[in-house]
């Protein structure tokens, strides 16, 4: 089998609400699709979501990317994946569309098996449990939107914060309260405190029963979130700190996180998120498996992913339901109550795109 052709398009997805983050406010995102033909009739999908604050990355520097990653991949067999990422890491960054890329690989990959994705990278569970994410707003707006999530079968709510610790522990107070005690609630700072304000923070709310804290301190200091870990009473995740594998090994010397949160835009793609989870596994850290801005597509890929490992235990795959914008047209990872599952399908089981919403860029054959 050989790729004879690569497409990419451009997607603008608005969201539901303007969405805040300590990091940042948007009130959209735009992707980018990728399309990989293959020379036996196999067509493989795949989804970008660039962040220049988080994956470093952008549209611009993706389609850069693209200019010298897609000539390569003509010709080439998508089995050949470990081969495929030689090539990729010629070029330094841009792990979004790597990603992207990647999962359409996989795609193809599983639809030569006759396999889902799931099935072919390890096979462990069939659905999964997604949270679902508040961004930041007044406590008693984060209150309102909790008790609203928790009516429509969510179970586990995943808090931004990250601005100012004393509001901050206001946001955790008013969000325990409305919903009681049944529900799991996790926090993620967006590297919004300082090591002493996390600390004092973590400290405060450890009476609310919070599963655990993302990214409390910055992303370059791994030695201060060493020490918030050591003198937290609430597990602490990684996220913007570690990217790929070998931020993982990092991480696992220093000792720095209880957990990391793999997302395939930050990794590029399945194959690393796979070396991400072992390296985790390895050290008795357990993983988490995130999303940026990302539609249906990637949510997929990422679906596929978590029910594959063992080392998955948590999941936060939940951008496409906060987006009003819908790119799939059939197929995709499903939602029921806040359980997820993908289609029992070869490859990623993405049937259809709402090809009137893609903006054609260009063509590599
Ligand atoms: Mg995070």
């Amino acid at each position: 089998m050989r790729i004879t052709k690569v497409e990419v398009y451009k997607v603008t997805l608005r969201y539901r609400e303007v969405f805040r983050i300590a990091l940042g406010a948007s009130s959209r995102t735009t992707n980018l699709i990728v399309k990989i033909y293959t020379d036996e009739g196999m067509m493989g999908i795949g989804e970008s979501c660039p962040s220049r604050r988080i994956t470093h990355d952008s549209i611009e520097t993706n389609l850069e990317a693209l200019e010298l990653l897609a000539p390569k991949l003509i010709g080439v067999d998508p089995t050949r994946i470990e081969y495929i990422h030689k090539l990729f890491r010629k070029l330094y960054g841009n792990p979004s569309i790597k990603a992207a890329l990647d999962m359409a690989m996989h795609d193809i990959i599983g639809k030569a098996a006759g396999l889902p994705v799931y099935k072919l990278l390890g096979g462990f569970r069939s659905e999964i449990v997604t949270d679902i994410t508040i961004g930041i707003k007044s406590p008693k707006e984060m209150a309102k939107a909790a008790v609203n999530l928790v009516e429509k079968g969510f179970r586990t709510l995943k808090l931004k914060v990250g601005v100012d610790p004393d509001e901050d522990v206001e946001r955790i107070k008013a969000v325990r309260d409305s919903v009681g005690g049944d529900i799991a609630i996790r926090i993620d700072a967006n590297q919004g405190w300082s090591v002493r304000e996390a600390i004092d923070v973590l400290n405060k709310v450890y009476r609310y029963d919070i599963q655990l804290c993302e990214q409390p301190v910055k992303y370059n200091d791994l030695e201060g979130m060493a020490r918030v870990k050591e003198r937290s009473p609430i597990p602490i995740m990684a996220d913007e700190s570690v990217h790929d594998a070998k931020d993982a090994i990092k991480l696992v010397k220093l000792n720095a996180a209880d957990v990391v949160n793999i997302k395939l835009m930050k990794c590029g793609g399945l194959h690393e998120a796979i070396k991400i989870a072992s390296i985790c596994e390895s050290a008795g850290i357990s993983n988490m498996i995130g999303c940026m801005g990302e539609s249906r597509i990637a949510i997929t890929a990422g679906v596929h992913l978590a029910m594959a490992l063992e080392n998955i235990i948590y999941c936060d795959l939940d951008s496409d339901l906060l987006n009003l914008d819908e790119v799939v047209a059939e197929g995709g990872a499903s939602i029921e109550g806040d359980v997820r599952r993908v289609p029992d399908a070869p490859g990623l089981g993405i049937k259809g795109l709402k090809e009137d919403m893609l903006v054609f860029i260009k063509r590599w054959e």
